[in-house]
């Protein structure tokens, strides 16, 4: 009997040109090569599992992208794989809930990342300290669900998972299930967290560390639903749980079903799931292609995520390509593009541009630097010394520090140049803190003595340092008052 977590419909009885081996072998006899498009047809089709059964299909000839396929008199489709090698090839492949969600991107980008994965750019610093920063909330939405199980097996083990995750669902004191693993019409999906709901429902629950719901994360739990419940387990809800950023740590212990909020989202998907059929099928359909689906990059490339194959689709652009106005919007630059515009210099004067972009590209066409009308006056308003300062933060995911909220800013280090009269040399002084101890006490006890004094403070971004001194006042309210005079010495 087949492993009731692994379903492998063949999937060309329903129409979906899924990647699994039929199990009841191929699923047409071979098409009569004088078949035309659109001759009535009545075929004999074999299945290869214990006793040979014949059975009748009828039909009509038919081509679909260029495949012969015969069209059933219910509407469904029989691919006949004997002529098309690439569903043969089909059959290796396996769609996880990350590569569904890559191709709801791009069905280019899940092309690559299953044929081409090399082409990919190599991960930076950033982002892979994104991402160890999710596998660390992930971790800890565990604790929300204390006698849980994990399913153990690696990534190379699959087969165990599935077996493993039936045995857990089977138990009844087994009250949830992380990393319970599924596989249906090739599609491979490991559940976060399954928790159960009732005798016989569970609740899926998909870990995310956001803050709040985003659209592109209802595919990822939706293709999740569909796989579960193909698998025939009762999904009563599907769930995504999310960092809350109204939680403000003690210092002490996480308290976990605060630090996260559980969100209901099985109406969200249910127009997803309407369409999990269609999607599934234009994902196959690109992955069974012998080359990239042409697409064109797009706002899609960077959109809801940055692209590992940008590299790959885009051109290095010149220095004054169009793209490099500030706040041009992709809709612009498509349009000068069609217009065959690509450089700023060629941007007629009457092309519709917002004000930023526009002074930008009539300074490039002038050769002219631009100053402000206000520049001069806002100089002369500037009272010396003059302090230039800068802060760096980092903003983790879970808080670290007592008072700390999610994401909320951890100022380590700041630089301060000052100048006492136009014209003179530039004094240093700086900070950076070591070691993981709180740094908040550190940082605003040296600024506070370093900015001592009188005269304006010019930040890049006043608005940046103006909150992080607010939260630092807030946090540590014994220099309320002389980080309320830093903040009134900033200039606009
Ligand atoms: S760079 Fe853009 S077009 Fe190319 S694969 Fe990625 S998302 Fe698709």
């Amino acid at each position: 009997m087949a492993n009731p977590i692994e379903r492998t419909t063949c999937a060309l009885h329903q129409g979906v040109a899924a990647p699994v081996e039929c199990e009841n072998g191929p699923a047409m006899d071979e098409r009569n090569s004088q078949d035309q498009p659109g001759d009535i047809l009545k075929r004999t089709q074999k299945s290869q599992i214990g006793n040979l059964v014949t059975l009748q299909t009828h039909g009509k000839a038919a081509t679909r992208d260029g495949a012969p396929v015969i069209e059933l008199t219910d509407g469904k489709e029989l691919c006949d794989l004997s002529k098309n090698p690439t569903l043969v090839r089909s059959s290796q492949l396996q769609l996880s809930k990350s590569k569904f969600v890559a191709g709801i991107q791009c069905l280019k980008r899940l092309y690559l990342q299953v044929h081409s994965p090399d082409l990919a750019a190599v991960l930076d610093e950033g982002t892979e300290a994104i991402l160890s920063q999710g596998q660390e909330v992930g971790l800890l939405a565990l604790r929300a669900f204390p006698h849980g199980v994990l399913v153990q097996s690696n990534h190379d083990e699959l087969d165990e998972a599935l077996t493993q995750t039936q045995r857990l669902i089977a138990d009844p004191r087994i009250p949830a299930i992380f990393e319970a693993t599924f596989r249906y019409q090739g599609v491979l999906v490991r559940v976060d967290i399954l928790e159960r709901h009732s005798p016989k429902g569970w609740r899926l629950i998909e870990v995310k560390s956001t803050t709040a719901v985003k659209d592109y994360h209802l595919f990822d739990v939706a293709i999740q639903r569909h796989v579960v419940s193909g698998c025939g387990i009762d999904v009563a809800a599907a769930c995504l749980m999310h960092l809350s950023r109204d939680y403000v740590y003690d210092g002490q212990e996480y308290r976990i079903r605060k630090l996260f909020k559980i969100e209901d989202v099985t109406k969200e998907i249910r127009q997803i799931n309407r369409d999990l059929p269609t999607l599934l099928q234009d994902q196959w359909k690109a992955l069974n292609r012998k080359s990239p689906p042409n697409i064109e990059p797009g706002p899609q490339c960077e959109d809801p995520v940055g692209c590992e194959f940008y590299d790959q689709c885009h051109e290095t652009l010149p220095a004054d390509h169009v793209s490099c106005l500030p706040r041009i919007s992709q809709t612009k630059i498509a349009a000068l593009v069609d217009q065959g515009i690509s450089l700023i210099s060629e941007i007629p004067n009457d092309f519709p541009l917002g004000a930023l972009a526009r002074r930008a590209c009539d300074a490039v066409q002038g050769g002219d630097t631009w100053f402000s009308g206000d520049l001069r006056q806002e100089l002369r308003r500037l009272k010396y010394p003059l302090s230039f300062m800068d802060f760096e933060t980092l903003y983790p995911a879970i808080p670290r520090y007592a008072g700390m909220c999610p994401y909320d800013h951890i100022p380590f280090q700041w630089s301060v140049h000052r100048q006492h009269r136009p014209g003179e040399p530039l004094e240093h002084f700086e900070f950076l803190a070591r070691g993981d101890s709180d740094p908040r006490r550190g940082f605003i006890e040296s600024l506070c003595r370093a900015a001592r004094g009188k005269g304006h403070i010019v930040v890049y971004n006043r608005s940046f340092e103006a909150s992080r001194l607010a939260e630092l006042a807030a946090w540590l309210p014994d220099y309320a008052g002389q980080v309320e005079q830093i903040r009134e010495r900033l200039s606009r």
